[in-house]
């Protein structure tokens, strides 16, 4: 296997290894989020470590509240001194000052280490204003940062690109971020923009979702095609290419590590086998993506982004709806359903729409049609939704 490779983490005096260990799917021993096969997801974390990951990200809610408590014991010993670990303050929860102490003071106790690298978890907008200007959590996390409860201090991200700038400018105490970031989502949520702005200011950028939640693990039957179809040419192409990605995982993940703005990707790994795979991947991650490799993420990109029924681009003029219907989360769900075939993710991710802003709250009274510059039949889609995204029990 090859040896890990390791990359510049923003300013900061860190060589980070290119893949980061993620403690949110860890192996369980039944369907309970909490019941962690303790052991194995051990021997998992102890297996990266040996190979070289040194930056391990949990997460207060992870698990259902059991990944840090698993990670503090997995660690004992001698590994806490050869990895990083991260954690995040769940900053919707913030409601007054001290919940960011009494947040971290649990956090600690659980982790039973001290904490090198602490986020807000998953900012937009409202929680950026609601929660964390409102609560002042930025001077807290100030007097944290003095007193030596955290090492440095950064936030995951899940908005709009503007969103992100102005949480980005909203404080000096940044030195890091974490940001979806694969080939699907080059103009989504931070994006390529969010991405440059934060390097440019020399944040460590942290990349989650690389493989979209696993959908660019699982390809629909016509992207396989176009994968193996793109393995095939890259193997006999004369000179061959210099080792072509082994699997559309690799694909994924080589698109990340092409853009030096990265500082490492996250992976929540549930198997060995996934573990030794995404390692060797590290392993070999500086190799360049080549111009056929490129066309080859073209067609593929191409590919799901036909295959998407609804033509809404998340614009949100659409909004608000008299009935606080979450239209555009709503249709990209079922987007996803249909174009990465992807339906039961869809449908764990529709349970987490606010309630009372589901689809079936829709009263079809046309507002939201008036404002779409799509036309889209919106009223129409969205009983569609509530259908096609909703489990029907035997
Ligand atoms: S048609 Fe439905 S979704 Fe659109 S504004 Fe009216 S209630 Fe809201
Ligand atoms: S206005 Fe139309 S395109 Fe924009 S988010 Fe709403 S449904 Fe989508």
């Amino acid at each position: 296997m090859s040896p890990m490779e390791y990359r510049r983490f923003g300013t900061l005096d860190f060589a980070c290894s290119a893949l980061g260990f993620g403690a949110m799917r860890l192996p369980l021993h039944g369907a309970a989020p909490d019941d962690i096969d303790r052991e194995e997801a051990r021997r998992m974390l102890r297996r990266a470590v040996d190979l070289g990951v040194n930056y391990v990200d949990t997460a207060y809610n992870y698990h259902g509240g059991a990944s840090e408590e698993w990670l503090g014991w997995a660690l004992a010993d001698d590994y806490r001194e050869r990895v990083k670990v991260a954690t995040k303050l769940p900053a919707w929860k913030v409601e007054r000052r001290d919940d960011f102490d009494r947040f971290l003071g649990e956090q600690l106790e659980r982790l039973g280490c001290a904490i090198d690298f602490y986020l807000l978890h998953s900012l937009d907008a409202d929680t950026w204003r609601d929660n964390v200007l409102a609560h002042d959590v930025l001077g807290a996390a100030e007097a944290a940062l003095s007193d030596g409860r955290i090492a440095h201090f950064g936030f995951s991200f899940h908005d709009t690109y503007d969103a992100f700038v102005e949480i980005l400018e909203g404080s000096d105490l940044w030195e890091f971020c974490q940001i979806q970031y694969n080939y699907m989502d080059e103009e989504y949520q931070a994006g390529t923009r969010g991405l440059s702005a934060a390097a440019e200011r020399g944040l460590g950028v942290v990349v989650m979702e690389p493989l979209r939640g696993g959908q660019l693990a699982r390809p629909t039957p016509q992207v396989a095609a176009l994968w193996d179809a793109a393995q095939r040419d890259l193997e006999s192409c004369v000179p061959a290419a210099v080792c072509p990605p082994e699997s559309p995982v690799e694909w994924a993940l080589r698109w990340v590590w092409e853009h030096p703005e990265v500082s490492l990707l996250l992976s929540g790994m549930s198997t060995m086998e996934q573990v030794e795979q995404n390692i060797r991947y590290a392993g070999r991650s500086t190799v360049p993506v080549g111009a056929a490799e490129h066309a080859a993420i073209a067609r593929v990109r191409d590919a799901y982004r036909d295959a998407i029924p609804i033509p809404c681009t998340s614009c949100k003029y659409c909004l608000p709806c008299p009935n606080k219907v979450a239209i555009p989360d709503i249709l990209e769900l079922y987007n996803e359903a249909v174009a990465y075939a992807d339906l039961d993710g869809a449908r764990r991710r529709y349970t987490w729409i606010d309630e009372g802003s589901g689809a079936d709250a829709c009263t079809q009274c046309g507002t939201c049609e008036e404002r779409c510059p799509q036309h889209i039949a919106i009223a129409a889609w969205l009983e569609k939704a509530q259908t096609f995204l909703t489990v029907v029990e035997d």
